[in-house]
């Protein structure tokens, strides 16, 4: 039995780790599929307070993991398939069958990229379909890229492809933009990216050998349909919050963001916390992760401090 797990190793849930760990409260971390989460897919991280030449976001995980570790936190590797929040203490049932125990649980799973959802997509995953530009943009040298979406996360992947594409061009289904204007700036003064925007993504075409060709697509000024030849698609059109598991034994919005009580990281479910991008749809970003991991860990000392349901003097 745990007296706190934190399920998910982004800034979130290692900071809440370093907290909870520094408090002598020796959380159990779950570290999933990602470990370190999203920004261990990135580049560098320009805007995280304490780098003014910035760093890694790998490099930035890892040193944050490493702290967590210093106080004691532990880590073990498994997807929790199940909870079971109805009774005290938690039960969490891991992959493969395992089952663990704990007073509370702090939840920060984070969110996972959005696919388009159009055919042939899925499908075409490891074969010139991708999410991940850090991952898989070395295996695009030299090759036509197309990256799909109108953000902040588009415009970064576009400029970091760049380095690889022979050309690439940005396709987005209105003629606005939604990205921050200077990642919009830095991205049209890039003179490697063409832009295809207004262009709706209908289908991801193959070739006879089964890797991407083309991507079809729907010129909304025109209403004509449109071959766009590539080599590559990078989907980069927005994240959804990693709460499935939970089998919505904890409060969601309509699209699956934990609900947590204003200024706080507390759930309808009292002991359990949520931090970071899994209850967070506004900012998003590392350092506002970090700082609900922080809240979240003080929240759940808190609730150790008032509601000792555990004799822990017993165990010791
Ligand atoms: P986002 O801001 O939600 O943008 C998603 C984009 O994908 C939008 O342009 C949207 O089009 C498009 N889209 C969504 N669903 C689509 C679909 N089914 N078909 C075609 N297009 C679709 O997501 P994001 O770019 O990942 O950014 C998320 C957050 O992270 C933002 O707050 C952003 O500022 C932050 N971020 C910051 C940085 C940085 O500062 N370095 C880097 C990356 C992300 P519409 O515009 O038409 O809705």
């Amino acid at each position: 039995m745990h007296k706190a797990i934190i399920i998910g190793t982004g800034p979130a849930g290692l900071t809440a780790a370093i907290y909870l760990a520094r408090a002598n409260l020796n959380p159990l971390v779950i570290e999933g599929p990602e470990p370190g989460g999203q920004l261990t897919t990135t580049t560098e991280v320009e805007n995280f307070p304490g780098f003014p030449e910035g760093i890694m976001g790998p490099e930035l995980m890892d040193n944050m993991r490493k702290q967590a570790e210093r106080f004691g936190a532990q880590f073990r590797t498994g997807w929790v398939n199940e909870v079971d929040l109805s009774k005290r203490p938690f039960t969490l049932k891991i992959e493969g069958g395992e089952e663990l125990q704990s007073e509370t649980l702090i939840i920060s799973t984070g969110a996972s990229a959005k696919y388009l959802g159009i055919p042939n997509e899925k499908e075409s995953v490891g074969r010139g379909v991708s999410t991940c530009a850090t991952c898989d943009g070395f295996f695009f040298r030299n090759k036509k890229i197309i990256v799909v979406g109108g953000g902040d996360s588009a415009m970064e992947e576009a400029n970091f492809l760049t380095r690889f594409a022979s050309e690439l061009t940005l396709v987005h289904r209105r003629d606005e933009l939604r990205a921050s204007k200077i990642m919009q700036d830095r991205a049209k003064e890039n003179p490697k990216i063409k832009w295809a925007l207004n262009r709706t993504p209908l289908e991801v075409i193959s070739g006879e050998n089964g890797n991407v060709s083309a991507l079809k697509v729907k010129n909304n000024a025109t209403g004509e349909e449109e071959l766009l030849e590539t080599d590559g698609i990078f989907v980069a059109i927005g994240h959804t919050p990693n709460t499935k598991f939970l089998g919505g034994q904890i409060k969601t919005d309509e699209t699956g963001y934990i609900l947590v009580e204003p200024g706080t990281t507390k759930t309808n479910v009292p002991g359990v916390f949520a931090c970071g991008d899994v209850q967070d749809l506004h900012y998003r970003q590392a350092i506002t992760a970090a700082g609900s991991g922080c809240m979240a860990a003080m929240d759940c000392e808190k609730f150790l401090e008032n509601n000792m349901v555990h004799d822990w003097s017993k165990s010791l």
